[in-house]
C-alpha cells in the first residue's frame, strides 16, 4: 500500500494546508498550518510545480509525489 501523507507543519506535525505560488519557473509552495499559524515556503522545480497544479500531492517529506501514486 502507498502511503500518500500530506504535508506536515514542523512545528506541531499537524498537516498544513498548502497552494503553489509563481509561475513555473519560480514556483514555490507556500504552507500554512492550520493549527499554529507557522507557515514556510517550498521552492519547486518547474516540473514539481506542474504536478501540484494538476493535481499532485505532497510526500510526507514536502515534494511532490511521482504521478504513479498519485489519486486519481
Ligand atoms: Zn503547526
Amino acid at each position: 500500500m502507498l502511503v500518500r501523507a500530506s504535508l506536515a507543519c514542523t512545528s506541531c506535525l499537524a498537516d498544513v494546508e498548502w497552494e503553489v505560488r509563481g509561475v513555473a519557473e519560480e514556483a514555490e509552495a507556500h504552507c500554512s498550518c492550520p493549527a499554529c499559524g507557522a507557515q514556510r515556503d517550498l521552492i519547486l522545480s518547474p516540473e514539481q510545480a506542474l504536478r501540484l497544479r494538476i493535481g499532485g500531492r505532497l510526500a510526507s517529506d514536502g515534494w511532490p509525489l511521482p504521478p504513479d501514486v498519485w489519486p486519481l
